[in-house]
């Protein structure tokens, strides 16, 4: 055993520290790497080495890309300037990320990895890279997105006897009913009609994370599809006396190739948000665009808007405001991040301003 007690103070300091270092390094659950400024393993710890199996000796000193090669989530090998080891060392910045590491058995392995740069005067002389292996975490996932598309299928069957039942009875087709009853009637097919639109989204935003989502792209008629959406939402705005205004900002008709499944669901989420989230007596407004390259849609209220603080979560899932949650108990917070998983699928983007006072303006690019 080396005697240390002839060193320095300071001597014995840095070798206690960087005792502690390895020791830390060794001990952690994750798997850890670290690299040399020219991307060279200079340590790997257990886990890393048991999830990639490899051994000590096969990595020690090797070139780290070369030797474990990466793919990303959907399968497409990572060349070596995407690899978040070379982004962290060029912009000297942590960078975090999912992604596949081919292990030496050759399976895929799917980790989350956080990689800092190691700097010495600001200069980058190597990298640390952290990851765990998250197949459980994707397949939970997995499973929840299955559970979800099979209940809500499950679902549709029984809701549609309803709808058809109550709508034969709210017709006539069984006796004539007293205004009681046709009220009474008028509610479940407005709560049997909600629960329709509950299903659409949960299966629309599982097609979309399994990636299953289907794009028709036709010639579309902007004008006929307003028609189509604008008289339930213009019943929606007289409801809370809000004055629904429609303006498409061009001579003639507009006509542009998309998914008009996928646009008028957009816009219909966005149009009925706004007078949901606006007080009786406001008004909203839509405004069309056509500019060269795509076409532009507002949709703008004089609602409650977004708080400041809540602005990067807006499209996330189950996302609702603290303003509004008390004033307006129905929701699921699911809408926009339906719209946002629509708008990818279609090559088109969203974006917002908001002040809560003076309400929100979305806005959307489809790509023409
Ligand atoms: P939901 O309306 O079911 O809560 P959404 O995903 O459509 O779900 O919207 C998420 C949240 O975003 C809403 O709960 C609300 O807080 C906020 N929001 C959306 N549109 C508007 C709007 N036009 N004005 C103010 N807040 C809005």
């Amino acid at each position: 055993m080396t005697d240390h007690s002839k060193l320095k103070p300071g001597q014995q300091k840095n070798i206690r520290e960087s005792r502690e270092a390895d020791a830390l390094f060794n001990s952690m659950g994750d798997g850890a790497i670290t690299t040399d400024e020219f991307g060279r393993i200079t340590r790997i710890n257990k886990p890393a080495l048991k999830m990639l199996g490899f051994s000590r000796t096969e990595l020690i000193g090797q070139p780290f890309l070369k030797n474990v090669v990466a793919e990303t989530l959907d399968g497409k090998v990572m060349g070596v300037i995407d690899r978040p080891i070379t982004q962290a060392f060029l912009t000297g910045k942590p960078v975090l990320g999912k992604m596949l590491y081919r292990t030496k058995r050759g399976d895929l392995l799917p980790v989350d990895i956080n990689v800092s740069p190691l700097m010495f005067d600001n200069k980058p002389v190597g990298a640390i890279e952290v990851f765990r292996d998250i197949s459980l975490e994707l397949e939970i996932d997995r499973m929840k997105s299955e559970f979800i598309s099979l209940a809500s299928h499950q679902l549709r069957t029984p809701l549609s006897a309803i709808k058809t039942y109550t709508h034969m009875l709210s017709d006539g087709y069984m006796g004539e009913l007293n205004e009681l009853q046709k009220s009474s009637l008028e509610t479940i097919i407005n709560a049997s009609n909600r629960m329709n639109e509950l299903i659409s989204t949960l299966l629309n935003i599982t097609r979309i994370e399994s990636g299953t989502i289907s794009v028709n792209l036709k010639t579309v008629d902007i004008d006929e599809l307003l028609k189509e959406i604008l008289p339930e939402l213009t019943i929606m705005a007289d409801g809370k006396a809000i004055r629904l205004n429609v303006k498409v900002h061009a001579n003639g008709s507009i006509k542009i190739k998309t998914d008009s499944l996928i646009v008028k669901e957009v816009i219909t989420n966005l149009i009925s948000n706004a007078i949901k989230y606006t007080p009786d007596n406001g008004q909203v407004s839509l405004d069309i665009k056509p500019r060269t390259n795509d076409l532009l849609i507002e949709v703008k209220d004089t609602g409650w808007g977004i708080p400041e603080n809540a602005r990067d979560k807006v499209f996330t899932k189950f996302f609702r405001g603290s303003n509004i949650v008390k004033k307006e108990t129905s929701g699921t917070g699911l809408g926009l991040y339906l719209v946002k998983g629509l708008l990818d699928a279609l090559g088109g983007k969203i974006w917002f301003k908001s002040d809560e006072k003076k309400g929100t303006i979305f806005y959307i690019s489809l790509p023409r």
